[in-house]
């Protein structure tokens, strides 16, 4: 094992497992450290792995957008040599209820033309025959169960939802990691498991690869924080934490994982489906069940957690979110012990990731990525790589934003938008939204 590489990756999840793989084909020589057993065993695993267009921001969506085209092409961009197989992208579309609360969609839809994503505006009467389980009343504003009105109807109806066919999810995220893990190692990459970092070692006034635990130093010109719900962790030890404006913090979150209504197929008939009026997402989940996840309303206290010390069972929070959902889709039922996940989000200040240099030349971060960014692991490895190949070569990203073209969308974006200096976005969800 080499003591020095030009490039240490902290953290082997799906972004990081990307970044590897990108900096590795633009022919570096990389390390990727994580302290657990193997690739996409932290956040990743928990991930709903949901593949969306739309986010608050042109952006956001621009990537996301651009971001289906490489699950459409997985095989493409990772090859084949992973003798696990390869993650499926299951491309149902996405589904997304119109409502008040995201204005019944039309902010959206305004960037959507902007970037050329296709949709299709559907009546009541459509979106029944698209999901025949669906009640179209609302019942805003999102509530718990110890509310007197929780599951009562406002008795307003919705206008009807709007469909995204570029979108779905992702069948194991886990194993997409492993994909990327596989294609990193065959483009050079060396991954140390069970590996942890415990300081970020300076020379001459730049950053110089990582401490490990056991006291040994791997030298590197290079190093990116990917370290998913550990981020403020490791941009503490690199003391970079100042100069950013943005900063993150790990927030707790459960997803249930639930059978579907007797007489209906939601594994093969079901979409991933958005639905900010009762404030829910879920998606199809193999066994005929729907995995549902939570759009943060303000009734809900937010856990900020420390990632090192957090409870992983499951509370009455995963049973209220298949209770919300239970309002929209009739029959669904609610096994007495709801099942499900427990999970960290890497939350910034605004929900926007920061995709970034930092104050300390050489040291880099994809951070803060707030429980929405799986689907744009492909892109951003290949936006890290260009922000360090070009940061390296001298350009002041700061001052001089990086920008990245979005190939198979045709589009260019200023990699500024997400600088740890912005400041809050107020165009944010404020959400797993974005
Ligand atoms: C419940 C849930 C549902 C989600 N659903 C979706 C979705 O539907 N769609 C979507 O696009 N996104 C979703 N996300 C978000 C998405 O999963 C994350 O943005 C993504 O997985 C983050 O990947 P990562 O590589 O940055 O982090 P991680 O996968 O968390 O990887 C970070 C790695 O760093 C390692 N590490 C940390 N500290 C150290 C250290 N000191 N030394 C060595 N290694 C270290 C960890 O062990 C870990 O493996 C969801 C997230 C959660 C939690």
């Amino acid at each position: 094992m080499a003591t020095s590489y030009d490039a240490v990756v902290i953290g082997a999840g799906i972004i990081g497992a990307a970044t590897a793989l990108s900096l590795a084909r633009g022919g570096r020589r990389v390390l990727v450290v994580d302290k657990l057993p193997a690739s996409g065993y932290g956040s990743t695993s928990g991930s709903c792995a949901i593949v969306r267009p739309f986010y608050s921001t042109l952006e956001g969506s621009a990537l996301a957008y651009e971001s289906h085209f490489y699950w459409m092409e997985w095989e493409d961009f990772v090859g084949k040599g992973d003798e696990r197989g390869l993650a499926r992208y299951v491309n149902c579309g996405n589904l997304v209820v119109r409502c008040s609360r995201n204005k019944y969609l039309n902010p959206i839809l305004a960037v959507m033309r902007e970037i050329g994503c296709p949709y299709r505006e559907l009546n009541p009467e459509e979106v029944k025959q698209r999901l025949p389980i669906v009640t179209l009343e609302s019942f805003d504003p999102p509530r718990r169960p110890e509310d007197a009105a929780f599951g009562t109807s406002n008795g307003e109806m919705l206008p009807g939802a709007v469909f995204f066919p570029t979108g779905g999810y992702v069948t194991d995220p886990q194993l997409a990691a492993h994909n990327l893990q596989v294609a990193a190692e065959g483009a050079g990459a060396v991954f140390r498991f069970n590996t942890t970092v415990t300081a970020i070692p300076r020379r001459a006034g730049r950053v110089d690869g990582v401490m490990l635990e056991g006291g040994e130093h791997v030298s590197a010109p290079v190093v990116v924080n990917v370290a998913g719900p550990h981020s403020f962790k490791i941009n503490q030890m690199a003391d970079v934490e100042r100069g950013m404006k943005i900063k993150t913090k790990a927030l707790r979150h459960e997803v249930a994982h639930v059978p579907s209504p007797p007489g209906f197929d939601y594994e093969h008939d079901g979409i991933h489906f958005s639905d900010q009026d009762t404030a829910t997402y879920c998606r199809p989940e193999v066994g005929n069940h729907i995995l549902i996840g939570s759009e943060d309303p303000e009734c809900d206290k937010k856990e900020w957690v420390d990632p090192d010390n957090f409870s992983r069972e499951l509370t009455e929070q995963g049973r209220i979110q298949a209770m919300r959902v239970a309002q929209r889709f009739t029959g669904l039922p609610i096994p007495s012990r709801v099942r499900g996940v427990v999970e960290l989000y890497d939350v910034s200040d605004d929900w926007i990731p920061v995709y970034d240099k930092s104050d300390l030349p050489g040291f880099y971060m994809a951070v803060g990525t707030s429980g929405n960014q799986f689907k744009n692991a492909p892109v951003v490895g290949e936006m890290m790589a260009a922000l360090i190949d070009a940061c390296e070569a001298g350009q002041d990203h700061d001052t001089d934003p990086v920008g990245f073209h979005l190939r198979h969308i045709d589009r260019t974006v200023s990699l500024g938008f997400y600088s740890r200096r912005r400041e809050i976005d107020t165009r944010s969800s404020f959400s797993v939204l974005g």
